[in-house]
């Protein structure tokens, strides 16, 4: 008997994709590799993904259909090749191979400043030479926009080596992607967990962030399920706890660091950032009131044996800074600048430390 490549497609069009519904020819899942060598029928069954659930199944029904309609004696079973369009998800240290060290931010309860400390770590690393990134991760309330000033950038994606890849804003040395760049920041959205994680690993993974010595990533406030897919995802180096120096605050912080430093988890804590640590009034540089309390993150992180990475005071120019998209660590000439300035090298050091102790997991890809 001959063969001919309609009467396989004739089997195959017997056979329903579980996925879809739909008949293995009409999905478009038959390459259009058919071979044929005597009564020897080779092809390759193509799969959206390759944790496909239905594959291995998939392939038997079409093998067992081209001995029913074609003939018994048709030499085809082993000879079908799954190809897949989406390789899985590469394993966390493939993901962002030519980023360095990968800094999460994060802390016990909002409003604490945690964004306000991201936000100028990673400029006053952009101001020592750094090359830098920053995720706002912050789903539920994105604010990195505006305290970059660049609330009306809408990012494109580009052709990158074949891939279409979102192309980061870049704003003060710093590369930044933000979920507020793609959602209206007036209309509340309600994210559905998944769908929050969902579109933070796209701005991960689908976006050419390029070589980073350092991407921040400014987390939710708290614990939630998105702190577990991006510790899941991304083979973070080390966080960063914001806190201020009241109680409560203090409380949660200690949540902060346990979400970090449990077996499951494992990210080491770099340190504690005290932020609000005292308010200076501008016309009395030296005066120091400590309206939250005194030093309160200082004893945790020495109750906790992590390092205290720097204390920032209150003062009114940082918040005008992030309200007018002009963090303060752009001017290291004032007091502000300063201490975020005085933080990155804490920050740099403590990552060095870390990779000393523990050899990094990224190395930066050299171009032959
Ligand atoms: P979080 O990210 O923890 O919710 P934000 O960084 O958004 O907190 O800060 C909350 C508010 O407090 C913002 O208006 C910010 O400008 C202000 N803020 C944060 N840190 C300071 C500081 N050290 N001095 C003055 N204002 C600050």
């Amino acid at each position: 008997m001959t063969i001919y490549p309609k009467l396989i497609l004739d089997a195959l069009a017997t056979v329903r994709y579980p996925g879809s519904g739909k008949d293995l020819v009409a999905a478009g899942m038959v390459g259009e590799d058919i071979r044929i060598d005597g009564n020897k029928v080779s092809f390759s069954l193509i799969f959206e993904r390759e944790n496909d659930p239905f594959h291995k199944s998939v392939v038997k029904a079409a093998e067992t259909a081209i001995l029913t309609y074609v003939g018994a004696d048709v030499d085809i079973k082993g000879n079908i090749r799954e190809q897949f369009r989406k390789q899985q998800a590469p394993a966390p240290d493939k993901l962002l191979p030519q980023v360095k060290n990968i800094i999460a931010v994060s802390s016990g309860k909002g409003g604490v400043g945690k964004s306000t400390v991201a936000a100028n770590l990673a400029v006053a690393l952009a101001k020592d030479g750094y090359k830098v990134g920053l995720l706002d991760a912050d789903i539920f309330g994105p604010s990195m926009p505006k305290m970059f000033g660049v609330e009306d950038a809408r990012p494109y994606a580009e052709e990158v080596e074949g891939r279409e890849l979102i192309i980061p804003i870049e704003k003060y040395g710093v590369k930044l992607l933000s979920i507020g760049f793609f959602v209206n920041a007036d209309s509340a959205v309600v994210w559905r967990g998944g769908m929050a994680s969902n579109a933070l690993k796209q701005l991960i993974a689908d976006a050419d962030w390029g070589e980073l010595d350092y991407f921040v990533l400014d987390l939710p406030p708290g614990t939630s399920d998105i702190h577990l897919t991006l510790i899941q995802t991304l083979a973070i180096t080390g966080a960063i706890v914001v806190s201020t120096p009241q109680q409560v605050a203090l409380a949660d912080a200690r949540k902060g660091i346990d979400l970090f430093t449990n077996d499951k988890v494992n990210v080491p804590v770099l340190g504690l950032v005290e932020n609000m640590a005292w308010f200076t009034p501008a016309e009395l540089p030296q005066n120091r009131y400590y309206l939250f309390g005194k030093e309160g993150v200082k004893r945790l992180a020495e109750e906790m044996n992590v390092p205290l990475l720097g204390q920032i005071p209150i003062v009114q120019s940082i918040c005008d800074g992030g309200d007018g998209g002009r963090p303060v660590a752009l001017d290291e000439r004032t007091l502000t600048g300063q201490a975020f300035a005085d933080l990155a090298q804490q920050v740099v050091e403590a990552v060095q430390r870390r990779n000393d102790t523990q050899p990094p997991t990224r190395v930066v890809e050299t171009q032959k």
